[in-house]
This record gives structure tokens, sequence and C-alpha cells, in this order.
């Protein structure tokens, strides 16, 4: 791998990202993509240098010609896209940035691809969800034979099963021009905005003196390191001729071993 381009990298999963290619060796020319700059949230848990071990292109993903620069620039053999709207937000929102974005940057970068004959954007990475296949009933050993629902939960979910299956229906071995979507489903550790202080403003608000059905229900959480691995080893096979042919065009749960349930 040369050169990776991690669109959304500013956040919570994208710093761990630039982390996890950060300790490759060789280690590629990493670039980041995102509407605001990289503020780590701690030097105890990454080794790079903003200023010196990343190059950062200002942008939104729904923006073609911002897309269009940041793509110029790297000239990147692997994407990474792992941006999206936190949760909780509106539909609009959802659709603009998750389906509209990713629907911008993959046509992008297969118009790139054919440009420079198969050189730039080979290997595509999608930051999905576990929701994709989820609308709420409880999920027991679930697997990636699981289909891909039309209609989950929320709009959240809804946008992230509609991008996964724009981006692997874009998958064309034939040509080289590779995708993969990677599934986890809760994500912990340093610099998480969403999850832990979502339970901890649950219990101060008093949230959970309520209880539904008979608390037996489980979930899967998986760290944010292994997370951010997981995209490391999926480009590293997308972009090797004897292992790509078992990634392209699928989608994989990461956890953290254990079955996913919902
Ligand atoms: P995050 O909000 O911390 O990071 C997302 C990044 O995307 C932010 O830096 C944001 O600025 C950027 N972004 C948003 N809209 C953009 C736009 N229009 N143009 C450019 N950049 C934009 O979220 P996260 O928790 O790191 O999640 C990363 C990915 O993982 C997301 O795709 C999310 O759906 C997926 N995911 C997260 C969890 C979780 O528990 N955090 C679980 C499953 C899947």
């Amino acid at each position: 791998m040369n050169t990776v381009l991690i669109v959304g990298g500013s956040g919570f999963l994208g710093q761990h990202l630039i982390q996890k290619f950060h300790e490759l060796s060789p280690r590629p020319e990493i670039h980041v993509f995102d509407i605001r700059p990289v503020q780590p949230v701690s030097q105890t848990f990454f080794s790079y240098d903003t200023e010196k071990d990343i190059v950062f292109h200002q942008g939104d993903l729904t923006n073609r010609d911002d897309v269009l620069r940041a793509i110029d620039a790297a000239k990147p053999d692997a994407i990474v896209t792992c941006a999206s709207p936190v949760h909780g937000l509106g539909k609009a929102i959802y659709e603009k940035v998750n389906v509209q974005g990713n629907k911008v940057l993959l046509e992008a970068t297969r118009q790139r691809f054919d440009e420079s004959k198969g050189k730039i954007g080979r290997a595509f990475i999608y930051t999905s969800s576990a929701s994709a296949v989820s609308d709420g009933s409880p999920l027991i050993n679930a697997d990636e034979t699981f289909p891909v629902l039309d209609d989950h939960k929320d709009d959240y979910a809804d946008t992230k099963a509609v991008a996964e299956k724009m981006i692997l229906g874009a998958n064309d071995p034939e040509s080289g021009f590779l995708t993969v979507a990677l599934r986890p489903a809760g994500i912990f550790g340093p610099g998480d905005r969403q999850m832990i202080p979502g339970f901890l403003d649950a219990a101060a608000t008093g949230k959970q003196n309520f209880q539904l059905g008979n608390d037996d229900n489980l979930f899967d959480y998986t760290y944010v390191g292994n997370v951010a691995y997981s995209h490391v080893l999926a480009a590293e096979k997308l972009l090797d001729s004897k292992h790509a042919a078992n990634v392209a065009g699928e989608a994989f749960f990461i956890t953290n071993g254990t079955p996913i349930y919902f």
C-alpha cells in the first residue's frame, strides 16, 4: 500500500485508523479528508504527529469538487470511508452524507480509477454498521448470510444499509475496482463521543430507572483499535492479488470474537 485516504479521519474511529495505518511497516502516506481538522484526544494512544505524519484535506464529502481535490492530491491506492453524522439526528442529514456523500466519493474514485488505468482507488473500504441487518427484533448468532434489510429501526441504519448495498454493488473484479464493507456494532475506546458518554448521560438523567423486557438482551461491543485494524487488513487483502477475491464485494461483521447479538 503506497497511500491511503481516510475519509472521516478526524472522528473517533478515524483517529484510530490513522494510528493503525501509521504503525504499518513500510508506512503508507496517510491523507485525511474531513469537514473538521484532526485533533487527537490524547497522545497516550496516538503516536502520529498531525503536522508531520498526515496530509489533511478539509472538505465536505457531499461536494464533488472537494472530494476530487483530495483524491487528486493524494492519488491513493486505498480509500477508507468512515465519515457519517453522529447518531440521533434527522433523516435528511443521514441521507445527504451517508448515501449522497458516499455516492459522490464512490463515483469520483471510479472516475479517477478509470482515468489512471487502475492506479488510483483500487481498494475502497466502507465502514458500515451491524445495524444493516437489524430491524430491532432479536438477532441471535447472526452471521453474514443474514440479509441486509430495507427497513430498520432508524434512519441512520437505513442509510448505512443503502450505502453498503451501493458500495458493494460497485465492486468490479474484472477491472480491479474492489470494494468491501465492514460492520462493527458498538465501538468503545479512547475518543468515543457517543456510546459511553450516552450511557453516562442516561444514568445521570435517570433514564435507567425504567426497564423494558426482562433485561437479558445482549449487545456486541468492540474495541476501537480492533475495528480500525480490521480496515487495515481489508485494505491489505484487497491490494493483494492472491487474497483479493476472498474479500472483494463482501461484508464482514467486526466483533471481539463473539457472535453478534441485538
Ligand atoms: P465520528 O462522528 O466520531 O466520526 C465521523 C467523522 O465524519 C467526523 O470526523 C465528521 O466530521 C466526519 N464527517 C461527517 N460528515 C462529513 C462530511 N459531510 N464530509 C466530511 N466529513 C464528514 O463517528 P465514529 O464513531 O468514528 O464512526 C465512524 C464510522 O463508524 C461511521 O461511519 C459510523 O456509521 C460507523 N459506526 C460507528 C459505531 C460507533 O459505535 N461509533 C458503530 C458502528 C458503526
